[in-house]
Formats: structure tokens, sequence, C-alpha cells
């Protein structure tokens, strides 16, 4: 690793410390929220109009032109100008990307944004003494977290703070000084399916049952979709619902950092998550084209639920090295002897190799081949044919 600093991010409880100080702090939360609304509007109506004059190219969007419109509003707008202007002007830097991502066609139109979980990015300047967060025009408020802060010599550069269900949040983003991780010469591929992951070494890790509190909360949802709006029965029951997705959430979490610290000794392999959707049909299986829509929808789902993204992030920054790959055909490649055939694949959960007979569960067949892969990037060499102890030799040199 070439860098020698990181970035971490740490979450705390934020309190705002007094009535007033939370009244100011949700007042500022609305200003960003009102300038994303106000600025998204005129965007939308320079797009019509750039549609009805026929021009060909639309208007473009960045946060240096979103910011020139925003002085010109702070301008008109007293109220505004009471507002910290730095962090209400960065909900326009995130408006920017979204529009950046919409023309590329990798995101969705920007949408307006509703009352209620607002939040409020601390670009810069951030200043954190005593364990207090001190908010621009506000003051400061205490930061809570069990453990306090794990980073006491990092320098906070960033801090996003968040209501969620009428808690206050603070996600503080340090600039540590990267440690260096040891490396045990290890090389582990592993394949993340729907519900768990499976490794090289012959170990599946299935993710935590989830089931009863999904299906409370899909009781409670369809209570309150029965309530009227602004009730407050409506509401309570809302608030049960938020506490069980939390629940659910924070136990998917506790899941991903044991597993992620159990691959986390040497380097890792996974398949690159941009190549998944275009390589891989509902569960590596690739027969019936046209009936796996709802299977896909339900695979989504449940890879959503084990979070692929989030397991990813935390070994990227706990392993001394990951890489990813390409996972074309990992699940219809014989581990054995390298031959690929979608019949090797005779159901869901099996693999049985129809060149050479080699049988083994079929996605730590796949998390075989992952390895393999990435072995072949990392000796920058083509796919070995087979052998994993003289692979774990050359392993040791390479970490050497
Ligand atoms: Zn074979």
């Amino acid at each position: 690793m070439a860098d020698d600093t990181e970035y971490r991010q740490i979450v705390y409880r934020l309190l705002p410390g007094s009535r007033e100080k939370a009244r100011r702090l949700a007042a500022l939360a609305g200003a960003c929220r009102f300038v994303w609304n106000a600025m998204l509007d005129q965007q939308e109506q320079l797009v019509a109009a750039a549609r009805l004059a026929g021009a060909d190219r639309l208007p473009g969007v960045s946060f240096f032109t979103l910011g020139k419109a925003f002085i010109q509003l702070r301008r008109i707008t007293p109220w505004l100008q009471e507002m910290p202007c730095a962090p209400v002007r960065y909900a326009l830097r995130y408006q920017a990307d979204a529009w950046q991502r919409y023309f590329r066609e990798e995101g969705g139109r920007p949408k307006f944004k509703r009352r209620g979980n607002d939040s409020v990015t601390l670009p810069q300047d951030i200043r954190i003494r005593d364990g207090k967060l001190h908010v621009p025009k506000i003051g400061p408020m205490t930061l809570r977290r069990r453990g306090g802060n794990p980073y006491p010599d990092g320098k906070p550069v960033r801090a996003v703070i968040r209501q969620v269900n009428g808690k206050w949040y603070a996600t503080v983003c340090y600039r540590v000084a990267s440690v260096e991780r040891p490396d045990d010469g290890t090389v582990t591929g592993i394949d993340m399916n729907a519900g768990q992951v499976a490794t090289s070494d012959g170990e599946i890790m299935p993710a935590p049952d989830t089931g009863r509190l999904e299906a409370r909360c899909k009781r409670l949802q369809r209570r309150m979709s029965r309530q009227k709006k602004g009730s407050r029965r409506r509401e309570h029951i809302r608030r049960r619902h938020a506490r069980a997705m939390r629940r659910m959430a924070m136990k998917r979490r506790n899941w991903q950092h044991h597993v992620s610290r159990k691959l986390a000794g040497g380097t890792v392999v996974v398949e690159d998550l941009n190549t998944r959707g275009m390589t891989r049909s509902a569960k590596g299986t690739v027969g019936e084209p046209g009936t796996g829509v709802r299977q896909k929808a339900g695979l989504n789902r449940a890879i959503l639920a084990t979070g692929w993204s989030d397991l990813r992030a935390m070994l990227a920054y706990k392993a001394p090295r990951l890489v990813a790959v390409n996972a074309a055909q990992t699940s219809q490649t014989c581990a054995e002897c390298g031959t690929v055939d979608a019949a090797s694949r005779p159901s869901q959960a099996t693999f049985k190799c129809v060149a050479c007979g080699h049988a083994d569960h079929a996605d730590l067949n796949a998390a075989r081949n992952i390895r393999r892969r990435g072995q072949a990037r990392l000796h920058g060499e083509g796919a070995l044919p087979s052998g994993t102890p003289m692979i774990r030799e050359t392993d040791r040199r390479l970490a050497a």
C-alpha cells in the first residue's frame, strides 16, 4: 500500500444538549433540504426548457454551476443567510453528483427530498474538543459512543449529521495513519452468494437468519398501511417498524464484522461486483431464460440482505490485500480440471464436472475458481490447472 494515510468512519450518537440547539440543528438540516429542493426545481425547469427548445444537449450541472445559483438564492433569502454557508452549500455537491450519475445513466434522476430523516454534512474545519463536535453557528454537541473514539490520533476531516427516527447521529470521517497489516501469505477466494459466504478453504459461513425479524417488519408494515396517516397509532407502529429494521441491520453488520475478521489474514479474492449482474444469472445457473425473473428479484433481495458491498468494504480495510476478479463462469468451471460446462451444474447446490467427475458444493467450487483467478492476477500469469498446496508456497514468496 503506497498511501500512508487512510480514512475511517465512526458513527456516534449526537446529543444536541438542549431543546434550543436541537431545534436549530433541525432548522439547519431543513435548510439543506430546502436548498436541495429549490436547486432541483430550478434545474428541472432548465432541463424542460432545453427540451422544449429542441436543444440536443441538456444543460450541464456541476457543483460549480449549482454553487453559483445557490449564491443568488442566498442573496434573496434572508433566513438562509443566518445559516452556516458551507454545510448548506455542500448539499449541492451531492446533487451535482446525483445529476452526473443520471447523465452517465448510472442512476435515477435526482429526487425532491421530503421532510424527515434529514442530514447535514460539515465538509471541512471539523472541530472536536472534549468529546464535543462543534456545529457552526449552533455550538458544541456531545458525541457519544460505547468505547469512545477508537482513533484518538486521527484527524477528523468531515462529519455527516443525520436524524434517524428522531435521534441524531454523527458519522465522523477520520484521516488516520495506515497501519501495516501483517500478511500470513494465504490467498482465499470467496464466493458471495445469496445468504452465505463460501471460501476456497472449503468453509461455508451462512448469514444470520433474519426471517423472524423480516416477518415482523412485514406485519408491522401491513398494520401501518391500514392506519390513518398522521395518526398517533400509526406513528407508534412506524417506530416499532423502524426498530425492527435497525435490529436486522445490526445483526447483519455484526456477522459481516465476524466474517471479514476471520478472512482477513491474507489476500482475499472477491468477485468484481460490476461484472456480476452481467455475467451471472440467478444463482449462477443459466437455464430457463425468462422464467427466473421472480427468483432473481428474490436473489437481489437476499444479496441486499447479506450486504455484499459492506462486507467488501470491511475486507478492503481489514485484509492486507483485496483483489477483485471477473466472476464470469466461475460457477460452471471445474476447479480441478478447468472444464467449463453448464451441464456440470446439475442443481443449485451441487457441482459435478462432466469431464473429470469432480464433485463439490457448487459455491465451494466457485470460490476455488475465484481464488485461482485472483492468483493469476497476482502472479501475472494464466490460470494454473490445480494443486492447492503448491500454490500456497508461491503465495508466501509473493508476500515476502
Ligand atoms: Zn473437472
